[in-house]
Protein backbone atom coordinates (compact mmCIF):
# COMPACT_ATOMS: atom_id res chain seq x y z
CA UNK A 1 0.00 0.00 0.00
CA UNK A 2 1.14 3.86 -0.97
CA UNK A 3 2.44 5.54 2.38
CA UNK A 4 0.69 8.63 2.93
CA UNK A 5 3.33 11.38 3.29
CA UNK A 6 1.30 14.36 2.87
CA UNK A 7 -2.38 15.33 2.30
CA UNK A 8 -2.94 14.34 -1.41
CA UNK A 9 0.86 12.79 -1.34
CA UNK A 10 1.96 9.31 -1.55
CA UNK A 11 4.88 7.26 -1.87
CA UNK A 12 5.48 3.50 -3.35
CA UNK A 13 6.95 1.23 -5.27
CA UNK A 14 6.05 -0.01 -8.71
CA UNK A 15 3.79 -2.88 -7.70
CA UNK A 16 1.59 -0.37 -6.20
CA UNK A 17 1.71 2.11 -9.21
CA UNK A 18 1.01 -1.00 -11.50
CA UNK A 19 -1.67 -2.14 -8.86
CA UNK A 20 -3.83 1.35 -9.28
CA UNK A 21 -3.09 1.42 -12.65
CA UNK A 22 -4.78 -1.96 -13.45
CA UNK A 23 -7.77 -1.91 -11.47
CA UNK A 24 -8.33 1.64 -11.23
CA UNK A 25 -10.64 2.77 -8.19
CA UNK A 26 -11.28 -0.85 -7.11
CA UNK A 27 -8.19 -0.94 -4.94
CA UNK A 28 -7.61 2.84 -5.35
CA UNK A 29 -8.99 4.28 -1.83
CA UNK A 30 -6.56 6.99 -1.82
CA UNK A 31 -8.19 8.57 -4.71
CA UNK A 32 -4.99 8.18 -6.44
CA UNK A 33 -5.20 10.52 -9.34
CA UNK A 34 -1.50 11.24 -10.57
CA UNK A 35 1.27 9.14 -11.26
CA UNK A 36 5.21 10.57 -10.78
CA UNK A 37 6.72 7.37 -12.09
CA UNK A 38 11.15 7.47 -11.39
CA UNK A 39 12.66 4.87 -13.42
CA UNK A 40 15.87 4.10 -15.37
CA UNK A 41 15.76 5.13 -18.87
CA UNK A 42 15.31 1.68 -20.39
CA UNK A 43 12.26 1.23 -17.68
CA UNK A 44 10.00 3.81 -19.51
CA UNK A 45 9.05 1.43 -21.61
CA UNK A 46 10.14 -1.07 -19.46
CA UNK A 47 7.47 0.15 -17.56
CA UNK A 48 4.45 -0.42 -20.55
CA UNK A 49 6.27 -3.83 -20.85
CA UNK A 50 5.93 -4.83 -17.77
CA UNK A 51 2.53 -3.65 -17.54
CA UNK A 52 1.41 -5.94 -20.45
CA UNK A 53 2.97 -8.90 -18.65
CA UNK A 54 0.96 -8.64 -16.15
CA UNK A 55 -2.10 -7.70 -18.80
CA UNK A 56 -2.52 -4.61 -17.07
CA UNK A 57 -5.97 -2.98 -19.50
CA UNK A 58 -4.51 0.50 -19.68
CA UNK A 59 -4.98 2.74 -22.29
CA UNK A 60 -2.99 5.46 -23.31
CA UNK A 61 -5.29 7.70 -25.23
CA UNK A 62 -2.64 10.40 -25.53
CA UNK A 63 1.32 10.69 -24.94
CA UNK A 64 2.81 13.64 -25.90
CA UNK A 65 6.59 15.07 -25.26
CA UNK A 66 7.45 17.72 -24.06
CA UNK A 67 9.01 20.23 -25.64
CA UNK A 68 8.70 23.14 -23.32
CA UNK A 69 11.25 22.37 -20.47
CA UNK A 70 12.11 24.50 -17.43
CA UNK A 71 15.01 25.99 -18.09
CA UNK A 72 16.68 24.55 -15.18
CA UNK A 73 16.93 21.49 -17.32
CA UNK A 74 18.01 22.63 -20.93
CA UNK A 75 21.69 20.90 -20.34
CA UNK A 76 20.89 17.43 -19.15
CA UNK A 77 17.40 17.01 -20.95
CA UNK A 78 16.48 15.86 -23.98
CA UNK A 79 12.16 16.25 -24.88
CA UNK A 80 12.17 12.85 -25.39
CA UNK A 81 13.33 12.08 -22.42
CA UNK A 82 10.53 13.46 -20.40
CA UNK A 83 6.98 11.45 -21.29
CA UNK A 84 3.86 12.72 -19.94
CA UNK A 85 0.40 10.50 -20.55
CA UNK A 86 -2.88 10.20 -19.89
CA UNK A 87 -4.12 7.02 -19.30
CA UNK A 88 -7.62 5.00 -18.17
CA UNK A 89 -7.07 2.80 -15.45
CA UNK A 90 -10.58 0.40 -14.97
CA UNK A 91 -13.33 1.69 -15.50
CA UNK A 92 -13.72 4.93 -15.12
CA UNK A 93 -10.14 6.01 -13.54
CA UNK A 94 -8.42 8.90 -15.31
CA UNK A 95 -4.58 8.95 -14.29
CA UNK A 96 -2.30 11.48 -15.36
CA UNK A 97 0.92 10.03 -15.09
CA UNK A 98 4.60 11.90 -15.89
CA UNK A 99 7.75 9.51 -16.42
CA UNK A 100 11.27 10.90 -16.13
CA UNK A 101 14.47 8.79 -16.92
CA UNK A 102 16.51 8.40 -13.54
CA UNK A 103 18.65 5.39 -12.59
CA UNK A 104 19.00 4.81 -8.52
CA UNK A 105 23.14 5.35 -8.97
CA UNK A 106 25.38 8.34 -6.97
CA UNK A 107 26.25 10.16 -10.41
CA UNK A 108 22.52 10.47 -11.87
CA UNK A 109 22.12 13.94 -12.39
CA UNK A 110 18.90 14.35 -10.45
CA UNK A 111 19.46 18.28 -9.96
CA UNK A 112 18.17 18.86 -13.17
CA UNK A 113 14.60 16.61 -12.72
CA UNK A 114 13.75 18.14 -9.53
CA UNK A 115 11.90 22.00 -10.82
CA UNK A 116 9.92 20.04 -13.22
CA UNK A 117 8.86 17.04 -10.34
CA UNK A 118 7.96 19.69 -7.90
CA UNK A 119 5.63 21.20 -10.30
CA UNK A 120 3.81 18.41 -11.10
CA UNK A 121 3.50 17.16 -7.07
CA UNK A 122 2.34 20.73 -6.58
CA UNK A 123 0.01 20.80 -9.61
CA UNK A 124 -1.08 17.37 -9.04
CA UNK A 125 -1.69 17.69 -5.21
CA UNK A 126 -4.19 20.77 -6.20
CA UNK A 127 -5.93 18.65 -8.67
CA UNK A 128 -6.36 15.37 -6.94
CA UNK A 129 -3.96 13.20 -5.18
CA UNK A 130 -0.50 12.03 -6.17
CA UNK A 131 1.65 8.99 -5.92
CA UNK A 132 5.59 9.41 -6.60
CA UNK A 133 6.67 6.07 -7.17
CA UNK A 134 10.32 4.38 -8.61
CA UNK A 135 11.10 0.72 -8.33
CA UNK A 136 11.52 0.10 -4.64
CA UNK A 137 10.09 3.09 -3.37
CA UNK A 138 13.01 3.55 -1.66
CA UNK A 139 16.30 5.79 -3.47
CA UNK A 140 14.67 7.90 -5.70
CA UNK A 141 11.31 8.88 -5.49
CA UNK A 142 12.44 9.60 -1.58
CA UNK A 143 15.00 12.17 -2.95
CA UNK A 144 12.45 13.76 -5.47
CA UNK A 145 9.79 13.85 -2.05
CA UNK A 146 12.66 15.27 0.16
CA UNK A 147 13.24 18.09 -2.42
CA UNK A 148 9.60 18.92 -2.47
CA UNK A 149 9.31 19.28 1.68
CA UNK A 150 12.73 21.45 1.68
CA UNK A 151 11.32 23.41 -0.80
CA UNK A 152 7.34 23.55 0.07
CA UNK A 153 8.44 23.80 4.12
CA UNK A 154 11.51 25.24 3.56
CA UNK A 155 13.02 22.32 5.53
CA UNK A 156 16.51 21.30 5.68
CA UNK A 157 17.61 18.59 3.83
CA UNK A 158 18.50 16.06 6.85
CA UNK A 159 14.82 17.70 8.53
CA UNK A 160 13.06 17.21 5.13
CA UNK A 161 14.26 13.20 4.92
CA UNK A 162 13.42 12.84 8.89
CA UNK A 163 10.28 13.96 8.38
CA UNK A 164 9.28 11.79 5.13
CA UNK A 165 10.74 8.58 7.63
CA UNK A 166 8.16 9.40 9.83
CA UNK A 167 5.49 8.07 7.42
CA UNK A 168 7.84 6.27 5.23
CA UNK A 169 10.51 4.42 7.77
CA UNK A 170 13.05 3.10 4.99
CA UNK A 171 13.64 5.64 2.59
CA UNK A 172 17.26 6.04 2.02
CA UNK A 173 18.22 8.06 -1.40
CA UNK A 174 21.66 7.11 -1.97
CA UNK A 175 24.55 9.23 -0.77
CA UNK A 176 25.12 10.95 -4.50
CA UNK A 177 21.54 12.16 -4.40
CA UNK A 178 21.75 13.31 -0.99
CA UNK A 179 24.93 15.26 -1.80
CA UNK A 180 22.54 16.99 -4.70
CA UNK A 181 19.73 17.49 -2.01
CA UNK A 182 22.41 19.47 0.12
CA UNK A 183 22.86 21.93 -2.67
CA UNK A 184 19.72 22.20 -3.71
CA UNK A 185 19.67 23.54 -0.38
CA UNK A 186 22.76 25.28 -0.23
CA UNK A 187 21.29 27.09 -3.86
CA UNK A 188 18.13 28.50 -1.75
CA UNK A 189 15.77 25.17 -2.42
CA UNK A 190 15.61 25.87 -6.23
CA UNK A 191 18.52 24.66 -8.84
CA UNK A 192 19.98 27.69 -9.49
CA UNK A 193 22.20 27.47 -13.02
CA UNK A 194 24.20 30.74 -11.92
CA UNK A 195 25.49 29.76 -9.08
CA UNK A 196 29.18 28.09 -8.94
CA UNK A 197 27.61 25.44 -7.04
CA UNK A 198 25.56 24.17 -9.99
CA UNK A 199 28.29 24.88 -12.32
CA UNK A 200 30.91 22.78 -10.41
CA UNK A 201 28.19 20.08 -10.11
CA UNK A 202 27.48 20.30 -14.28
CA UNK A 203 31.21 20.23 -14.58
CA UNK A 204 31.51 16.88 -12.24
CA UNK A 205 28.68 15.33 -14.27
CA UNK A 206 30.60 15.92 -17.26
CA UNK A 207 33.97 14.66 -16.00
CA UNK A 208 32.45 11.46 -15.22
CA UNK A 209 30.66 11.25 -18.41
CA UNK A 210 34.09 11.58 -20.14
CA UNK A 211 35.46 9.03 -17.95
CA UNK A 212 32.80 6.61 -18.57
CA UNK A 213 33.34 7.06 -22.49
CA UNK A 214 30.07 9.19 -23.42
CA UNK A 215 31.03 11.70 -26.39
CA UNK A 216 31.20 14.87 -25.61
CA UNK A 217 29.20 16.36 -28.31
CA UNK A 218 28.41 20.01 -29.17
CA UNK A 219 24.74 19.89 -27.15
CA UNK A 220 26.93 18.94 -24.03
CA UNK A 221 28.83 22.04 -24.45
CA UNK A 222 27.99 25.81 -23.63
CA UNK A 223 26.76 28.70 -26.29
CA UNK A 224 29.58 29.99 -27.89
CA UNK A 225 29.32 33.42 -27.18
CA UNK A 226 31.29 34.33 -30.01
CA UNK A 227 28.38 33.57 -32.33
CA UNK A 228 25.51 36.10 -32.59
CA UNK A 229 22.39 35.06 -31.31
CA UNK A 230 19.23 35.55 -33.12
CA UNK A 231 17.29 37.74 -31.12
CA UNK A 232 13.78 35.99 -31.66
CA UNK A 233 13.39 34.28 -28.07
CA UNK A 234 13.28 35.80 -24.68
CA UNK A 235 15.87 33.50 -23.23
CA UNK A 236 18.32 35.36 -25.78
CA UNK A 237 17.16 38.48 -25.39
CA UNK A 238 17.79 37.86 -21.25
CA UNK A 239 21.35 36.60 -22.34
CA UNK A 240 22.16 39.58 -24.26
CA UNK A 241 21.00 41.93 -21.86
CA UNK A 242 23.55 39.85 -19.28
CA UNK A 243 26.42 40.32 -21.36
CA UNK A 244 26.09 43.98 -21.78
CA UNK A 245 26.23 44.55 -17.87
CA UNK A 246 28.65 42.33 -16.87
CA UNK A 247 32.45 41.40 -18.29
CA UNK A 248 33.22 39.90 -21.49
CA UNK A 249 36.52 37.78 -22.18
CA UNK A 250 37.91 38.45 -25.95
CA UNK A 251 40.86 36.59 -27.58
CA UNK A 252 43.47 39.21 -27.07
CA UNK A 253 44.97 39.14 -30.18
CA UNK A 254 41.83 39.47 -32.72
CA UNK A 255 39.20 40.40 -29.84
CA UNK A 256 37.27 37.62 -30.52
CA UNK A 257 34.62 36.86 -27.77
CA UNK A 258 35.70 33.98 -25.80
CA UNK A 259 33.85 33.56 -23.10
CA UNK A 260 31.09 35.92 -21.03
CA UNK A 261 31.42 35.96 -17.18
CA UNK A 262 28.20 33.45 -16.41
CA UNK A 263 30.28 30.73 -18.03
CA UNK A 264 33.22 31.63 -15.25
CA UNK A 265 33.65 28.97 -12.76
CA UNK A 266 34.57 30.35 -9.56
CA UNK A 267 37.18 28.66 -7.09
CA UNK A 268 38.61 29.63 -4.09
CA UNK A 269 42.32 30.60 -4.21
CA UNK A 270 44.07 28.04 -2.47
CA UNK A 271 41.44 26.02 -1.57
CA UNK A 272 40.53 22.64 -4.13
CA UNK A 273 41.07 19.25 -4.38
CA UNK A 274 44.48 18.48 -2.52
CA UNK A 275 45.78 15.88 -4.48
CA UNK A 276 49.37 16.59 -3.69
CA UNK A 277 51.14 16.41 -0.71
CA UNK A 278 53.28 19.11 -1.23
CA UNK A 279 49.98 21.52 -1.88
CA UNK A 280 48.80 20.60 1.41
CA UNK A 281 52.10 22.01 3.09
CA UNK A 282 51.47 25.21 0.80
CA UNK A 283 48.46 26.02 1.13
CA UNK A 284 49.14 25.56 5.31
CA UNK A 285 51.86 28.31 5.19
CA UNK A 286 50.27 31.61 5.78
CA UNK A 287 53.50 33.32 4.47
CA UNK A 288 52.27 32.24 0.66
CA UNK A 289 48.61 33.39 1.17
CA UNK A 290 49.45 37.15 -0.41
CA UNK A 291 50.98 35.25 -3.59
CA UNK A 292 47.97 32.73 -3.42
CA UNK A 293 45.14 34.96 -4.15
CA UNK A 294 46.65 36.15 -7.59
CA UNK A 295 45.11 33.35 -10.05
CA UNK A 296 46.92 33.62 -13.27
CA UNK A 297 43.94 31.68 -14.98
CA UNK A 298 40.28 31.61 -15.62
CA UNK A 299 38.19 28.57 -15.57
CA UNK A 300 34.77 28.40 -17.41
CA UNK A 301 32.47 26.09 -18.73
CA UNK A 302 33.48 24.12 -21.96
CA UNK A 303 32.17 26.01 -24.84
CA UNK A 304 30.89 25.07 -28.29
CA UNK A 305 34.14 26.67 -29.97
CA UNK A 306 36.39 24.08 -28.01
CA UNK A 307 36.85 21.75 -31.06
CA UNK A 308 39.86 20.34 -29.09
CA UNK A 309 37.27 18.76 -26.22
CA UNK A 310 34.53 17.33 -28.97
CA UNK A 311 37.54 15.45 -30.40
CA UNK A 312 38.06 13.40 -27.08
CA UNK A 313 41.28 13.86 -26.03
CA UNK A 314 41.66 13.62 -22.27
CA UNK A 315 43.88 17.02 -22.54
CA UNK A 316 44.63 19.23 -25.53
CA UNK A 317 44.94 22.98 -26.48
CA UNK A 318 42.29 25.46 -26.46
CA UNK A 319 42.81 27.99 -29.63
CA UNK A 320 40.96 30.90 -30.77
CA UNK A 321 38.28 29.91 -33.04
CA UNK A 322 38.82 32.94 -35.17
CA UNK A 323 42.82 33.50 -34.89
CA UNK A 324 43.63 30.21 -33.69
CA UNK A 325 45.70 32.38 -31.03
CA UNK A 326 46.25 29.97 -27.94
CA UNK A 327 44.32 31.05 -25.17
CA UNK A 328 44.87 28.42 -22.73
CA UNK A 329 44.16 24.77 -22.03
CA UNK A 330 41.99 21.74 -20.85
CA UNK A 331 42.25 18.60 -19.14
CA UNK A 332 39.26 16.51 -17.75
CA UNK A 333 41.44 15.33 -14.91
CA UNK A 334 42.27 18.52 -14.11
CA UNK A 335 44.88 21.26 -13.97
CA UNK A 336 46.48 23.02 -10.88
CA UNK A 337 45.48 27.01 -10.96
CA UNK A 338 48.40 29.55 -9.94
CA UNK A 339 46.75 29.73 -6.55
CA UNK A 340 47.43 26.01 -5.27
CA UNK A 341 43.67 24.98 -6.45
CA UNK A 342 43.33 22.10 -8.51
CA UNK A 343 40.08 22.30 -10.67
CA UNK A 344 38.77 19.39 -12.38
CA UNK A 345 37.92 18.97 -15.14
CA UNK A 346 39.73 22.08 -16.21
CA UNK A 347 38.95 24.68 -18.95
CA UNK A 348 41.38 27.38 -18.37
CA UNK A 349 41.94 30.70 -20.12
CA UNK A 350 45.44 32.48 -19.41
CA UNK A 351 44.29 35.55 -18.50
CA UNK A 352 47.94 37.44 -20.28
CA UNK A 353 45.88 35.81 -23.43
CA UNK A 354 42.55 37.28 -23.02
CA UNK A 355 41.01 40.80 -22.70
CA UNK A 356 38.69 41.72 -19.47
CA UNK A 357 35.91 44.35 -21.23
CA UNK A 358 34.38 46.16 -18.12
CA UNK A 359 30.90 46.86 -18.25
ZN1 LIG B 1 43.34 30.19 -8.62
ZN1 LIG C 1 41.65 35.23 -31.66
Amino acid sequence: MPYLVRENLFISNINDAAEILQNGTVHNNNNITHILSVLSSASISFFSEWRSTFSIPVKEISKLHVTDLPSASKFALSPDKLLYSLEYAGKDLKLVRMAIPLKDTENENLLDYLQVCIDFIDRSRKEGSVLVHCFAGVSRSAAIITAYLMRSENLSQEDALESLRQSCEFVCPNDGFLEQLKMFEEMGFKVDQSSSIYKRFRLKILGENHFSGLRIDSSKLGADPGVPVESSSEVDEATKVKSNSSPTYRCKKCRRIVALQEHVVDHIPGEGETSFGWQKRRSGNPFNKSNESECSSIFIEPLRWMKAVEEGALEGKLSCAHCDARLGYFNWAGIQCSCGSWITPAFQLHKSRVDISPV
